[in-house]
């Protein structure tokens, strides 16, 4: 295994700098502790987390800094930029591209002290939390007031709303409640220079390109997302849970469409292909599977429900029952044996990706068959999820116990970008871009695309101070 080409760098941040920010922040909030510095210098990118059980760790930061409100981030960004001091935003470390590393950061700026609840405008239906507050804490707040965000990811417990922005995260109910960005109204950012910038709330608005859209996927380049309004929904007052088998993929994916066609909004909507299916439901064999979980308002989710039934059956579905929705609702927050396979020597990740119907099922064939011909490819399995009227994500785990890991994950990792590319698709659906999907920009955006992006990083922040190396780098 060639670790060498981990990076390996300790951050520096001049002792004025922190006397400074010690004042700014207290002494207490400030630490240069080896386990905290240690405990801040990884996230979840997977092949980060299989190198760090050869000791071999990512760069460190010479100094964790946790902030606890917007004025506090503006002081700290205002020191980082008179003495250069690069700051990587450290939400809560689950993200899987390494955004969160520090590969070139000075100090981690983490924000999980920024994690309060702020107000329910029940009449809007908008709710406001700071950025650092964890997801399954904001859903608490909401939930025991009669209502919910929406977004459940699969990190709901290990994840904050500022990372959820800051990536373009997807929760699994995302059908019918949105993307992240489909959510936020309004924000609060403190800019790199250490200004704040207030977009307000409201449902739309036409005042010039939106500025949302810089933070929305910014991965803390651009700015820290300090505060959030938010679209809220009342807990639904009916649940249908339905699941089909179906032949191939290729069927599955033209019943959803279908369904979708018909201005259905399924909260979950899942495709499992034949491997997933066996791995979720052992009982359900060479069957690729559907489930669907329709809620809401009682008279519609029965009409959404009868819908889909309709779909399904029309289309050759054999009906599975309420069971395997139920089976995967358990299972939804595992994280399956990653960890046991990584402990035995294997690599393991996941690769999510996006494309319109008509390229969906060749798009899902040509990424499988690449990465299984990956030398020490033990497992490649893939599900559709997150769907929309015009297409969805395509969502593949990929397992293997190579002789040489580093060249597995880059070549695996290639194969399934270029096979992306190929089909028209876009290289990612919502883990973002971090550092490790930095080289497939070009091909994603094209040279004017980057270079667009590169000017923006370098009109707001000509230093350079914040996220340095990740998603964009001015010039
Ligand atoms: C088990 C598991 C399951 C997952 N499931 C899902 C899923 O279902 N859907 C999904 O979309 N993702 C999922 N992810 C990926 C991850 O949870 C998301 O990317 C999430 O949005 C990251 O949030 P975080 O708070 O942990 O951010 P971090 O990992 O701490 O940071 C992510 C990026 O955002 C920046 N950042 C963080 N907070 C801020 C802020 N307030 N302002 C500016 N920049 C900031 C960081 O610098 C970094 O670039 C999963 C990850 C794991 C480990």
């Amino acid at each position: 295994m060639n670790v060498e080409t981990f990076m390996s760098k300790r951050g520096e941040a001049p002792s004025r700098f922190i006397e400074k920010v010690k004042g700014a922040v207290g002494e207490e909030n400030i630490s240069q502790s080896e386990c905290d510095l240690i405990s801040y210098s990884l996230d979840y990118w997977l092949y980060g987390v299989f190198l760090s059980q050869y000791g071999k760790l990512p760069s460190l930061p010479s100094v964790v800094i946790s902030p606890k409100n917007s004025q506090e981030i503006q002081s700290i960004l205002k020191y980082a930029n008179e003495y250069k001091v690069h700051i990587t935003p450290f939400g809560a470390g689950s993200g899987v591209l390494g955004g969160a590393i520090p590969i070139e950061g000075d100090a981690v700026l983490n924000l999980q002290r920024m994690n309060k609840f702020i107000s329910l405008d029940e009449t809007s239906l908008v709710a406001e939390f700071e950025g650092g507050i964890i997801g399954a804490n904001l859903e608490r707040e909401l939930n025991h007031r009669g209502y919910s965000m929406g977004s459940i990811p699969q990190s709901l417990h290990c994840s904050t709303l500022g990372g959820w922005i800051s990536t373009r995260a997807v929760g699994q109910f995302s059908t019918k409640y949105g993307k992240i960005e489909d959510m936020v109204l309004g924000m609060e950012v403190v800019l790199p220079d250490g200004n704040l910038l207030n977009i307000k709330p409201v449902p739309r608005r036409s005042t010039g390109p939106s500025l949302k859209e810089l933070f929305l996927g910014g991965e803390g380049t651009l700015g820290i997302v300090t505060k959030a309004v938010v679209s809220v929904h009342p807990l639904p007052e009916r649940t249908i849970k339905q699941s089909f088998a179906f032949p191939s993929v290729e069927v599955a994916l033209d019943v959803v469409r279908k369904i979708l066609r018909g201005d259905a909004k399924p909260a979950v909507v899942r495709i499992f292909d034949e491997p997933e299916t066996a791995r979720y439901f052992g009982q359900i064999k060479n069957k690729v599977t559907i489930i669907f979980i329709s809620e809401g308002e009682t008279d519609f989710v029965e009409l959404e429900g009868r819908l889909i039934k309709r779909i399904a059956e029309e289309n050759g579905g054999e009906t599975t029952g309420e069971k395997l929705v139920d089976i995967w609702l358990e299972k939804r927050f595992d994280i399956g044996l990653g960890p046991i396979i990584m402990q035995q020597g294997g690599i393991v990740d996941t690769i999510e990706v996006v494309s319109l119907f008509k390229d969906a099922a060749n798009l899902y064939n040509d990424m499988v068959s690449a990465m299984r011909a990956m030398e020490g490819a033990i497992s490649v399995s893939g599900h559709y999820s997150h769907f929309y009227r015009e297409g969805a994500c395509l969502y593949i785990t990929f397992a293997g116990f190579p002789k040489d890991p580093s060249r597995y994950y880059k070549d695996t990792w290639t194969a399934a970008m270029e096979a992306t590319l190929k089909n028209n698709g876009s290289i990612s659906h919502h883990h973002g871009i971090g550092f490790w999907r930095k080289d497939f920009m070009q091909e994603e955006l094209g040279p004017h695309g980057v270079e667009l992006l590169q000017k923006i990083k370098l009109a707001l922040d000509p230093n350079g101070i914040l996220n340095k190396g990740k998603l964009i780098d001015g010039k």
